[in-house]
């Protein structure tokens, strides 16, 4: 039976990958990667040599048929993205879907869990998150601003992604829908050199960015606190 595995790889410190993960990887017939470039440099420091394909969110469907055909075939095929979690706001819910429609119990899928920005920030971020909601990447027009008006009521924690050209516009809008005493924690650049987690309220991490644009750089994830 051929096995889907899918599997977390790091956001950043490429130490941050589970003996599992690098099994399974050495072991597969064909690793999938959003970009086989950036999976590449993952593979060359653990000298795994596995094939790879590129599968990503523009790909046609002929490349999602010549995937079937694989696992038909009882190859065994690696998913992974750039960084984190496969299908946590990344390519491969559509894939993963598709295979489980096709084949059902014939194809095994098996998630070899690992790191996602989300966790790792909830984790460090020194805030009560028993429940929390996550928004994945905002939308960037249409949407966007009922989302922050339900940021703005909601009792639980709320996180999201934001991007480098965004965060600061983020930061904006969230200080206008919640008011600028909410608390917020905004984990930047998380496992890398520059990891830094900016606590306290809007306005004061406003005030952070805007005084220290050289920070306004990398990934970032926020975490709203609830009202
Ligand atoms: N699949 C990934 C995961 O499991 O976290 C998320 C991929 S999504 C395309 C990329 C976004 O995740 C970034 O824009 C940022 O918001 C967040 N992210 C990824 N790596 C991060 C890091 N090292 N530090 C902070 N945020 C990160």
């Amino acid at each position: 039976m051929a096995t889907l595995y899918v599997i977390g790889t790091p956001i950043g410190n490429l130490e941050d990958i589970t003996l599992r993960a690098l099994r399974v990887l050495k072991e597969v017939d064909l690793v999938l990667c959003e970009d086989t470039r950036v999976t590449g440099r993952l593979l060359s420091k653990y000298e795994i040599d596995t094939p790879k394909m590129s599968y990503h969110a523009q790909s046609k469907l002929s490349k999602v048929d010549k995937i079937l055909e694989l696992l038909k075939e009882g190859k065994n095929l690696a998913l992974v993205s750039d960084a984190g979690t496969p299908c946590i706001s990344d390519p491969g819910v559509q894939l993963v879907a598709q295979v489980r429609e096709r084949f059902g119990d014939e194809v095994s899928i098996v998630p070899i869990p690992g790191p996602s920005a989300l966790i790792t920030a909830l984790s460090a971020a020194g805030i009560s998150v028993a429940e929390f909601t996550f928004l994945g990447f905002l939308p960037h027009k249409k949407g966007r601003e009922t989302l922050f008006k339900e940021i703005a009521v909601s009792p639980r924690v709320m996180v999201f992604y934001e991007s480098t050209h965004r965060i600061e516009k983020a930061l904006e809008s969230l200080e206008k829908f919640c008011g600028p005493d909410r608390q917020v924690v905004v984990a930047r650049e998380l496992t890398k050199i520059y990891e830094e987690f900016v606590r306290g309220t809007i306005s004061e991490a406003r005030a952070h960015f805007s005084s220290n644009p050289d920070r306004v750089r990398g990934e970032f994830v926020v975490i709203v606190a609830g009202v």
